[in-house]
């Protein structure tokens, strides 16, 4: 059978792309042409070079993100519109199956490469065309996140862009999110492709157990001092650091006191509590029921 459905599948991305190119139609509509950023839209980006990344982003979206090779497995869409319109609060919106509208006062202030910056966003908002959202159980936090892992994986990331570790939950949304999103392709290759694949019609949380074998627990940051984790992910960590041994199963480890008569100027945590004061102030993407305990010994 496999093969049979390699060479259905792919007589049908050669036939079915065809029609997509010829039928799939992106339009430019600039509604704000007499307002200053309607101007600049006209004078340094332009409708062609917009339509030109519109399928471009729409072929990158469908063949690195969600590795949708297969057109039964892509979101069918008619055309895709973007309007230059002006919007009150917004960069940029994506809205109904297939509009986007991009904020005349965004390409106003934009400053350096306003192509570039375009760009980005186009990246973000032509995701959400795309992107499967359970049919609406998606939460929002996880639909802005693919649609910044989307800039993350295109190497097209604005200054102050989340780095690894950064913000509070795992689902907050953008960038946050996108590098979470990161993270869990590492375990699982094409990790964001396969959850978008599962979401066609419906969300579950349990999604990231399915792709990744581990429950996903979100403790935020760390300010227990028993907390639970994957022990596998940070054992190397603690492995440069003092005093510590883990127990037979390897999810006990206790930090010990250092002996008085080594060096500690050589060690980057030299006690427990120096090492909890960098544990308290970062963020842990748990996935995993391991359990660490951190125990502060006194030496006796
Ligand atoms: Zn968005």
């Amino acid at each position: 059978m496999a093969p049979h459905s390699f060479f259905l599948c792919t007589f049908l991305t050669f036939s079915l792309s065809f029609h997509e190119i010829a039928a799939l139609e992106y339009r430019v509509i600039n509604v704000a042409a007499a307002t200053p950023g309607g101007i600049r839209f006209n004078d340094e980006i332009g409708h062609s070079f917009t339509k030109n990344i519109m399928g471009t982003i729409n072929n990158y979206i469908w063949s690195v993100v969600f590795q949708q090779n297969c057109p039964a497995d892509q979101k069918q869409v008619d055309s895709v519109n973007t309007y230059i319109a002006e919007l009150d609060g917004a960069a940029g919106i994506a809205w109904g199956n297939n509009n986007i509208n991009i904020s005349t006062g965004y390409i106003k202030d934009l400053v350096g490469d306003v192509k570039w910056h375009f760009t980005s966003l186009m990246l973000h908002e032509m995701t959400h065309v795309f992107q499967w959202n359970g049919e609406g159980t998606t939460p929002s936090g996880l639909i802005e996140g693919i649609a910044d892992y989307t800039v993350l994986r295109a190497n097209h990331t604005e200054w102050g862009f989340a780095n690894p570790g950064d913000g509070d939950r795992w689902d907050q949304g953008y960038a946050v999110t996108a590098r979470f999103l990161e993270y869990c392709d590492g375990i699982t290759p094409f990790f964001v492709a396969k959850l978008n694949k599962l979401m066609r019609v419906t969300y579950n949380v349990t999604y990231f157990e399915d792709l990744t074998g581990k429950p996903l627990i979100n403790y935020g940051r760390i300010t227990r001092l028993n907390i639970h984790i994957d022990v596998s992910d940070i054992v190397d960590m603690l492995n440069e650091m003092v005093g510590f041994s883990p127990d037979k199963d390897g999810k006990v480890i206790c930090f010990q006191k250092l002996h008085k008569t080594l060096d500690v100027e050589k060690y980057r945590y030299p006690g427990v509590p120096s090492f909890l004061e960098y544990v308290k102030n970062r963020q842990l993407w748990i996935l995993g029921d391991g359990v660490m305990q951190l125990r502060l010994c006194d030496g006796s």
